[in-house]
């Protein structure tokens, strides 16, 4: 195929977008789905009807609010779905992600579970560690990049899900070695790998390294 040329091609960006169009439409109309926005034009009355979220305005029917047309050609009507906003993270929630940055004291979670629940929305959580159980004065690693974390959030204060892990069942759920990359396991309160013998801290959760972790 494209490879066949062998030139140094420029890489093309398209993981990302393939993922991105991925998320669900909420819509299993076979019709194309398009978006409007408030204002914008339908049809005229002659085609289609005036449905839900829409308006007559002169010769046109126009979208009171933004969201996926949908038209009935059953019934000659047209309707605009509005746009399901996803639940932002609240004080209290359980959730699930993963370490995307690790620095001394914080770390940036990106969250892909809410209360069990899978979110696309890629809210991002940080665990501030400071303060964490740890004792001593001693410096703790907590949690490491690509963590699978479990976090409670404990404050959503100026937009920021602050999120604490120092409960039992929450903390590291998958781990992967730093110095060779395999999947750790537990033993001992610790994580170790089996491949090259390194063996890590974490704040672990009590079920750390369980075949079937729900989220
Ligand atoms: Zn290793």
């Amino acid at each position: 195929m494209d490879r066949a040329h062998g030139g140094p091609g420029p890489e093309e960006p398209q993981v990302a977008c393939v993922e991105m169009s991925k998320r669900e439409t909420g819509s299993k109309k076979d019709l194309p789905t398009a978006v409007a926005l408030p204002g914008d034009f339908l049809a005229s009355p002659e085609e289609f009807l005036s449905g839900k979220n829409t308006y007559e305005q002169q010769d046109s029917v126009r979208a009171s609010l933004s969201g996926r047309i949908e038209k009935d050609l059953s019934k000659r009507e047209v309707a605009v779905r509005p746009v399901v906003v996803a639940k932002t993270p609240k004080v209290g929630d359980v959730v699930v992600g993963q370490v995307e940055a690790a620095m001394t004291s914080t770390a940036g979670v990106r969250i892909s579970y809410m209360n069990g629940v899978k979110t696309g929305a890629g809210f991002p959580g940080t665990i501030f560690t400071r303060g964490e159980r740890g004792g001593r004065g001693e410096r703790r690693t907590y949690v490491k990049l690509g963590d699978v974390v479990r976090a409670r959030v404990a404050s959503t204060l100026n937009g920021m899900n602050q999120l604490s892990i120092d409960e039992p069942h929450l903390g590291v759920l998958a781990s992967m070695c730093s110095v060779c990359g395999a999947v750790l396991v537990p033993g001992d309160g610790r994580a170790r790998c089996e491949q090259c013998g390194n063996v890590e801290e974490r704040k672990f959760a009590d079920d750390f390294g369980q075949a079937n972790i729900q989220p």
